[in-house]
């Protein structure tokens, strides 16, 4: 009996999970994305040769089967460019795509700008990829699948009779004009549909059929954190991002799986909403230059601040975490000291569980614990006694907090970076 396990950041996303499924994957026979669109990027550095994913699985540089379950939206013009950029370095890719996957079509990116220029200052922060506006019409019933992307005659009928009511939205709704109409995208999509047609299967029944024989590793797109119910709403994503939504993502029975948390060892997040341990000082400038703290899709700078216990807490619950991987622990060498939340003061009373009313977060300050940083450079450490104490006492306290054993620590970008401790059992 083989077992599998899910892969889950615990945090607001680029967590460094693209990483850990990496060095992982090498012991799972498939590694399948079941959340999220091209707004997650996941970058893999293999021996000096950086590898942005949005849309591919990251155990693609393990050469695993790779799967995207039917809960992942596709824009086809970058899954194509994924599969060319990994066949040129010589990765044959051997893919399984679910045709209930909804495909993002142009005028899902025209209505995401739209929208959030109609929002302004109010705006959800939104990478204007059409990811939400695909989901938004996967829920109502008016959505394209990969089988009709895969088939010409019925591709092009569904986005002629689809396409008047997106048109009327973004124009007499937002006031915004048209870009992209069905004369200007269906023949590229078209050819877009013929490329990825040899990937088309059922990936729900390989999942159920084969769970057991075969070790699936599950990846997750985004972080706890940005899940559009338990996350910070609505500065969130649209697709569920917490473990148990595997099940449904891909289309197989609730069961036992384990989950290994990725928790960057300090925080981030992008784009706007309540962020309680956010440093706006020069020590949060100096994490995000160290940490190269930059979206790998967006571009974007990342807001940087210390370790939040009472969210990590809730991401633990949450997720149901039965190993944690530590990552980027070699940013925070040489830092003057390092800081944990513990808890939150919410109008003079001490929080230690993560509020689950929003407006509540907006106000809660929080409360710190001083730790001792280190100076030596830790990124040549292999194995946990090469760690210095101090990095030990971190991780040791985070343990003991969150109750969840730190099994991996990430020391640097590359796969070789990584401690992988040897737990008596
Ligand atoms: P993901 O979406 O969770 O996979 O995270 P991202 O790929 O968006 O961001 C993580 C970034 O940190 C990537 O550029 C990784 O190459 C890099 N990274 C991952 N682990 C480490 C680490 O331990 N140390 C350092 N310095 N960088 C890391």
């Amino acid at each position: 009996m083989k077992n599998s396990s899910i892969v889950c950041g615990l945090q607001w996303g680029d967590e460094g999970k693209g990483k850990i499924i990496d060095v992982l994957a090498k012991g799972y026979d498939c590694v399948l994305r079941w959340n999220g669109g091209n707004n997650a990027g996941h970058t893999v550095v293999v021996n000096g040769n950086t590898f942005p994913l949005s849309l591919i699985p990251s155990g693609a540089l393990q050469r695993k089967r790779l799967f995207l379950a039917q809960g992942v939206v596709i824009n086809p013009k970058v899954l194509i460019a994924e599969i060319d950029l990994l066949k040129r370095f010589g990765y044959s890719v051997h893919l399984m795509i679910d045709p209930r996957c909804h495909i993002v079509m142009p005028y899902h990116q025209e209505l995401d700008s739209a929208n959030e220029q109609w929002r302004g200052k109010s705006a959800v922060g939104s990478l204007h990829l059409g990811i939400g506006y695909c989901y938004e019409d996967r829920n109502n019933r008016s959505g394209i699948r990969f089988e009709d992307l895969i088939r010409p005659k019925i591709f092009e009928a569904k986005v002629r009779a689809l396409f008047p009511l997106k048109e009327r939205r973004i124009q007499s709704v937002y006031g915004a004009s048209v870009v992209k109409r069905p004369v200007d995208f269906l023949s590229e999509y078209i050819i877009y549909g013929k490329k990825l047609a040899l990937y088309v299967g059922d990936v729900s029944s390989y999942v159920c059929r084969q769970m057991g024989k075969q070790a699936f590793l599950f990846e997750q797109a985004h972080g706890t954190m940005l899940d559009p119910v338990f996350g910070t709403y609505p500065y969130t994503v649209a697709p569920p991002t917490i473990s148990s939504s595997v099940f449904c993502g891909v289309g197989m029975p609730a069961g036992r799986v384990s989950v290994v948390g990725v928790v960057k060892a300090y925080t981030t997040r992008v784009g706007n909403g309540p962020f309680p341990t956010e440093l706006t000082n020069s020590i949060g400038a100096i994490i995000r230059s160290k940490g190269h703290e930059i979206g790998t899709v967006s571009k974007r700078p990342r807001r940087c601040g210390w370790l939040d216990l009472p969210m990590l807490r809730y991401a633990v619950r949450l997720n149901g975490c039965t190993s944690l991987a530590v990552t980027k622990l070699d940013v925070l060498t040489g830092l003057a000291s390092l800081k944990i939340c513990v808890a939150y003061i919410y109008k003079g009373a001490k929080l230690t569980e993560f509020p689950s009313q929003m407006s509540q977060l907006a106000d809660c300050k929080p409360v710190y614990k001083t730790l001792a940083s280190w100076k030596k450079d830790i990124r040549s450490a292999r194995g946990y006694e090469d760690l210095p104490l101090q990095a030990k006492a971190y991780l040791r306290f985070l343990e003991r907090a969150l109750g969840v054993i730190v099994r991996y620590i990430s020391v640097g970008p590359d796969r070789k970076e990584i401690v992988c401790r040897k737990l008596r059992k």
